[in-house]
């Protein structure tokens, strides 16, 4: 029988949307498998880092359980339903992209360097991956030791949709909050637009690369009518003509709307 000490330095699968929820793959949404450190993970989710809160329809949080009962250090991986509608309301899978997406960005930037990065503060990090804020409000509050992620109305879909669902803007969230632990000077009361300026450029550059991490998604960039191998004979003509050059314009924009999910700085920024 292993020990929970035997657990340390592992990493386990999870599934997560590649982008989000409207992005489609041959069967369902797009998905991937990250793989995050193991932690003994509580109710809520809850790990060692950071708890993951979503709220139900009365906006009682829920404790949700992404561990075995018997062995909370042993995750269970499930995959999200297909259909749209189920999978906008399916707040166990929205827990586990949330926490996945989190963890997984948490760990880019201790094993790059090399080092276990505190939180603003000193508080640990609460991340509310379906609360009762104004999609607009969606951001990260340093005072507060919160990332809040409201949800939205789209003209796609009857219900709401989680804007925790798309990795980008969880990546982008959690980078934020890093930083402000990382360097606090960056983002406190006497902080420059440069510096708040910097947060920005960082957060969007790793919201970026962490849907370019997802090999299905460049695949499907360069192969839109998935066609099947892409001719690498004249591969330069065809990069410059797929989708993955003029991705980066979608992205923070996430609807029909194309309402730019940013609002100005520094009150808090987004
Ligand atoms: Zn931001």
């Amino acid at each position: 029988m292993l020990g929970p000490g035997s657990h340390t330095g592992e990493l386990r699968p999870l599934t997560i949307l590649a982008e989000g929820p409207f992005t489609l793959g041959a069967e369902g949404p797009m998905t991937t498998t990250l793989r995050v450190p193991v932690e003994r993970i509580g109710g809520g989710p809850r790990s060692a880092r950071f708890d993951i809160v979503v709220r139900g329809p009365r906006g009682k949080p829920l404790e949700l359980l992404l561990g075995e009962d018997v062995d909370p250090w042993m995750l269970m991986d499930e995959n999200p339903p297909n259909d749209l509608g189920e999978l906008l309301a399916n707040r166990r899978f929205l827990a586990q992209h949330t926490y996945a997406v989190a963890a997984s960005t948490l760990a880019a930037f201790e094993s790059t360097l090399g080092r276990r990065m505190g939180w603003a503060r000193g508080r640990r990090l609460r991340i509310h991956a379906y609360d009762t804020v104004p999609y607009a409000d969606s951001g990260y509050d340093r005072e507060d030791g919160v990332v809040r992620f409201g949800h939205r109305r789209d003209g796609r879909e009857r219900l709401s949709v989680p804007l925790a669902l798309y990795r980008d803007l969880v990546a982008h969230e959690v980078t934020h909050a890093i930083l402000a632990g990382y360097r606090t000077r960056w983002s406190d009361q006497f902080a420059s637009l440069d510096q708040f300026a910097l947060h920005e450029a960082i957060a969007d550059l790793v919201a970026m690369l962490s849907v370019f991490s997802s090999a299905e998604r460049v695949e499907q960039l360069l192969d839109p009518l998935g066609s099947g191998a892409t001719d690498l004979t004249g591969l330069d003509e065809q990069i410059l003509l797929s989708g993955l050059f003029s991705f980066g314009d979608g992205l923070f924009s996430h609807g029909p709307a194309r309402q730019p999910m940013r609002t100005p700085v520094p009150t808090g920024w987004r």
